[in-house]
């Protein structure tokens, strides 16, 4: 493609790094056959080229963000399937990231749709919060009706209600900063941090415990480091300056557990958070004091079932003839890369797995666009559902707590994560959410 960025413009790193994205795309169109929105929508607008056609024309023309761009913007989901089919290496990832953080500092938008943005972003990174605004959506649960009647704001608010779990977990004891070492197997000493993020941490802190009941099994100690969030949320609202300070409050305590006991990978339980964290060398590589200690942390970052993988799983010691729906979080297909490693995991514990019809396209969850779309989001859950149940599953496995959370609202079949699985067949407890798997099934594995 064509660009005509005057040097000024260049100047900047940023519109240059956008610029050669732009440069790279050969409008060839191939990316639309895979782009969720344009699916649902069918608006050219909708579609990563379209896409790409409103950020240049933005961007080089040096305009401020106007309605139609947010709108069409906003509808992404940054699923970056686009990513995985482009022929020509298109990096849309870094585009549609500069195009909102430029939405971010040059639009404003509604008073609603602000608000709305504000309070996510003040309450999903932070677990306390999380926690009380759980309790409190759960109270709120019963006036759903009411709430969805709201002008403007309702149909958000709802979403948020319906994304509530019925009962929230209670304080897990392993969510805690410390060390999990592993049992001494005269190995040689293995030592990875494991994120324990912030939504997940809330609402599924069972994933992190059997990571490190897994991890442990294997020889290898897990580090619990007194990070908070990631900072990946706040990325995808365009919201540079807290997801840049989350990021780097991230980037620092890992550092210093490098130093402290050196550290073989930092592992990841929640795909969505792994690709930004992968991405810390990218998002730094202008910060002087940042750029190199970003891009240390992203080499070291690791999915855990990338990990477990390369380590070798041993042999499965309970008899798990169940068939396991793997669900392929975006983040962990088109985002990391990620595609064989977890079914071969699985398959190596004994579960029959099957491929769900359509796992190239995203479920809708999204980060924090099932609140932010609610409409799209919904009807690509019921799509999403709707292939994960013709495969006639037991249970679903899926390495993204966004995934879990917004699948599992849509279906009754029990919905796990694969370390959760991978611990149970190597002498861990049955996943909780497993008691729910019909009964005459696991009759039959145990
Ligand atoms: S597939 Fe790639 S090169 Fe073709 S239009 Fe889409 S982004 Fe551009
Ligand atoms: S990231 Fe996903 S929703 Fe956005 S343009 Fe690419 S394929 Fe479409």
């Amino acid at each position: 493609m064509q660009t005509s960025f005057n040097p000024a413009q260049l100047a900047d790193p940023a519109m240059a790094a956008s610029e050669k994205i732009l440069r790279t795309c050969v409008h060839c169109g191939f990316c639309t056959a895979t782009c969720p929105t344009y699916l649902l929508l069918g608006d050219e607008l909708d579609s990563p080229r379209g896409r790409i056609y409103l950020i240049k024309d933005m961007l080089e023309g040096g305009k401020a963000a106007s309605a139609e761009v947010v709108k069409h913007v906003d509808r992404c989901l940054s699923c970056l399937s686009c990513m995985t089919t482009c022929p020509s290496g298109v990096h849309y990832m870094h585009l549609v990231d500069h195009a909102r953080s430029h939405i971010e500092k040059t639009y404003r938008r509604p008073s609603d749709d602000r608000l709305m943005r504000a309070l996510l972003a003040f309450v999903l990174p932070h677990r306390g919060r999380f926690r009380l605004a759980l309790t409190a959506a759960r109270l709120g649960q019963p006036f759903r009706g009411l709430v969805a009647r709201l002008p403007r704001v309702g149909n958000r608010l709802a979403a948020m209600l319906d994304l509530a779990p019925a009962a929230l977990p209670r304080a897990n004891p392993t969510n805690r900063v410390g060390s999990f070492p592993a049992p001494s197997t005269g190995a040689p000493r293995r030592r990875v941090a494991m994120l324990r993020g912030c939504a997940q941490s809330v609402l599924r802190p069972d994933f992190n415990e059997a990571a490190i009941r897994l991890l442990n099994r294997h020889g290898v100690e897990v580090v619990h480091a007194t990070e908070g969030c990631c900072g990946a949320l706040t990325h995808h609202m365009g919201k540079d300056h807290a997801s840049h300070a989350q990021a780097k409050q991230t980037i620092d305590a890992w550092t210093a557990e490098i130093e402290r006991g050196g550290l073989d990978a930092i592992l990841v339980t929640a795909s969505g958070c792994g690709t930004t964290i992968k991405d810390y060398g990218f998002m730094f590589r202008d910060d002087p004091a940042y750029a190199e200690k970003a891009a240390r942390i992203s080499g070291l970052a690791k999915d855990v079932t990338e990990y477990v993988a390369a380590l070798g799983l041993m042999e499965p010691v309970v008899e798990t003839d169940l068939v396991v729906a793997y669900h392929s979080a975006c983040s962990m297909q088109h985002g990391q890369g990620i595609r064989t490693e977890p079914k071969a995991l699985l398959k190596r514990a004994g579960f029959t797995v099957k491929d769900v019809p359509e796992g190239h396209i995203c479920c809708g969850s999204a980060g924090t666009y099932n609140i932010l779309q609610p409409e799209i989001a919904a009807k690509l859950r019921d799509r999403k559902v709707a292939n994960i149940e013709r495969t006639r599953p037991d249970l679903i496995a899926t390495g993204n707590i966004g995934c879990a959370t917004q699948i599992g609202k849509g279906t009754d079949i029990p919905i796990v994560h694969t370390v959760e699985l991978l611990d149970w067949a190597t002498g861990g407890p049955k996943p909780a959410a497993l008691e729910r798997v019909r009964r005459e099934t696991l009759v039959a594995a145990e």
